[in-house]
């Protein structure tokens, strides 16, 4: 057999010791593992690491058909509740940018690696008082359009409430556009 074979727990085992099925008001269960900087769970298979919620749907209903991407309903990146998860092309997930014509490579879905909360906050900010658009953002500090694009509509780091303390701020005019 070969080695870690003998050690190594099974998936499903290293999956729910992470997962809060508790603490959160909106029946999220939540990843308690590593996280990437968009705020999604990841767990190692093999040499790889895959995105939880991924991983639930798959130990929940099986294999996901190829070209589809498991999309949340609760829009909690770190949520891996079954029932809150769908499957989507990747035309549902990014309808948006696409319709924008600024689809970019999928490499550079990498540099969602790059974003800090610091940061999170400084193009949020600087996309919400119109200093760059998004577009520029995702270009000046080589992050996904995806990645630009839910941050701005609070897709992501939700926990940052960074559409209120924009609005909170003393600079916060204009914030409708
Ligand atoms: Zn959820």
């Amino acid at each position: 057999m070969p080695i870690g074979v003998y050690y190594h727990p099974p998936l499903s085992e290293r999956f729910w010791r992470h997962v809060d099925k508790s603490s959160s008001e909106t029946g999220c269960w939540l990843w308690t593992g590593c996280k990437d900087k968009c705020g999604y769970g990841k767990v190692g298979i093999g040499r790889r690491n895959s995105r939880c919620h991924r991983v639930s749907w798959e130990l929940h209903y099986g294999k996901i058909p190829d070209g589809l991407q498991v999309l949340h309903r609760c829009d909690v990146p770190a949520c891996v509740n079954p029932e809150h998860l769908f499957l989507g092309t990747p035309a549902d997930n990014s309808s948006d940018k696409i319709a924008k014509g600024r689809d970019r490579t999928k490499g550079s879905m990498n540099g969602t690696a790059k974003l800090s909360e610091n940061l999170a906050v400084k193009i949020f900010n600087a996309v919400m008082s119109k200093e760059m658009t998004q577009a520029q953002a995702a270009k000046k500090y080589s992050l996904s359009d995806s990645c630009i694009w839910n941050l701005v509509n609070g897709r992501t780091w939700k926990h940052l409430n960074l559409a209120a303390h924009y609005a909170a701020a003393p600079t916060g005019q204009g914030r409708e556009g």
